[in-house]
């Protein structure tokens, strides 16, 4: 088995990874990190979960490190970009547990807060910058900070990005680094914008991909029930009330929908938060600091809100609406099964949802386990269209929607079943993986 010793790097790093309680890195840190000691570019395709922020974290540290330089004041020596406020907040918290027994400085600035205490963190500068894309573009208008001495960039979760429409913000920032910078990119999925992306941006990049089946995936037993949307309300609670000691995380498409759902939650008893666009900063880290200390274990979030956080021990994610993207799906559910841990997630899905739940299927290339309800005929979707909420009727439009030559993140092939077979209610399912069943 690999161990940490061998990756190449330096007696300070490997105690902070000792410090961590990482007794062997993940194969996304197997991968990356000698690339990276070597000063490779590197484009990476990895979900969280997999440990990729060490796996870009630990090495660029170690890089830092060598080079006694320091940056002058409101220069940074590395750049790190993420898509949300969480998790430009999750990257610097676990830089910050690397950097124990180092000099080097971490700083980080996002939006929805106050600048001027950035502005001040930052003019003396800093080693590391962690920020999000916009925020960081208003600091650079305002002259608060040089990112010209920057001689690494790391963009992570670059999909989200330029789902959240950052790519113009991306290319001015790419603009102001070093030019012979060494950049990382990590994306949970590549699409055709991801590659041009890449091909801007990285030179001569070595490519690394680890399948998240392996680490997340594959533990995560996934089921779904079928029934009307009216109906999914107490279902769920149901099911939470049944589950006491577990964390979950239940996902909403819609911000209002989120909090309405985590009222009627509250007023039957569960012990529960949310996060969602229509929160403040402080709001959404008081819930997530809520979940990981116990004070709640149920938290509602919609997608954005929700991506990329780690929060150790989730035991269950309820897709209570399923994703507009059938990407969203696979992020959704590698909020559970972190770090080797097994984890259920579970859909409800109305008839209307049955064209999103065949994209999903179609995308991860896996029949998801029916354990209540029967499987809607595919017309069913046609109400959804009709209502103009997109999704199940939808030709292709969007990235999730059995793209031509399309990656798979689960890295299998799509089930040869077609859709339209498959859609006949009481056809016996294929039980996935000998997942255990779920009782309704
Ligand atoms: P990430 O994908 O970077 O969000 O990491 C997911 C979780 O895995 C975090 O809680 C990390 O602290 C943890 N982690 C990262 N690397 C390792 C490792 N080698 N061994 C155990 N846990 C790890």
């Amino acid at each position: 088995m690999t161990d940490f010793q061998s990756l190449g790097l330096s007696d300070g790093l490997l105690s902070a990874v000792i410090d961590n309680g990482y007794d062997a890195p993940t194969p996304i840190q197997q991968k990356a990190i000698p690339l990276i000691l070597d000063g490779r570019d590197l484009m990476g395709l990895a979900q969280t979960g997999t440990g990729k922020t060490a796996a870009f974290g630990l090495p660029l540290i170690d890089r830092l490190l060598e080079d006694a330089e320091r940056a002058g004041p409101k220069g940074t020596r590395a750049l790190i970009l993420a898509p949300t406020r969480e998790l430009v907040n999750q990257i610097a918290k676990n830089l910050i547990s690397f950097l124990k027994h180092t000099p080097l400085r971490v700083a980080s600035v996002v939006g929805g807060v106050s600048i001027n205490g950035q502005i001040k963190r930052l003019s003396k500068g800093t080693d590391i910058l962690v920020a999000t894309p916009g925020r960081l573009l208003d600091l650079v208008d305002r002259k608060a900070v040089d990112l010209g001495t920057a001689s690494y960039l790391v963009l992570d979760e670059a999909d989200q990005m330029l789902d959240l429409g950052f790519i113009h913000a991306l290319r001015r920032i790419a603009g102001l680094v070093a030019d012979d910078r060494q950049t990382l990119l990590f994306s949970a999925t590549m699409p055709k914008q991801i590659n041009e992306l890449a091909r801007s941006y990285l030179r001569n990049p070595e490519r690394v991909e680890v399948s998240p089946a392996g680490r997340t995936a594959d533990k995560v037993t996934q089921s779904v029930h079928f029934m009307d949307q009216t109906e999914k309300g107490d279902f769920l609670l149901k099911k939470l009330k049944a589950e006491p000691d577990g964390l979950s995380l239940v996902f909403c498409r819609t911000k209002h929908g989120a909090e309405r759902l985590m009222r009627k939650l509250s007023q039957a008893g569960i012990a529960a938060g949310s996060i969602h666009g229509n929160k403040s900063q402080n709001q959404r880290d008081k819930a997530i600091r809520d979940l990981r200390e116990g004070a709640i274990n149920v938290l509602v979030a919609t997608d954005v809100a929700a991506r990329g956080i780690d929060i150790p021990g989730v035991s269950h994610v309820y897709n209570f609406e399923l994703p507009e993207v059938a990407e969203a799906y696979v992020h959704r559910i590698g909020r559970t099964a972190r770090a080797g841990a097994d984890g259920d997630a579970i859909a409800l899905c109305a008839p209307e949802e049955i064209g999103l739940f065949r994209q999903i299927e179609k995308l991860i290339g896996v029949d998801i386990e029916v354990v209540s309800g029967e499987i809607p005929p595919m017309s069913a979707a046609a109400g959804r269209a009709k209502r103009g909420g997109g999704g199940g009727g939808r030709g292709g439009n969007n990235r999730g929607s059995g793209r031509p030559g399309g990656k798979k993140p689960f890295g299998k092939q799509a089930s040869s079943g077609d859709n339209d077979n498959r859609s006949q209610a009481k056809r016996p399912r294929r039980r996935r993986q000998g997942g255990r069943r779920d009782a309704a």
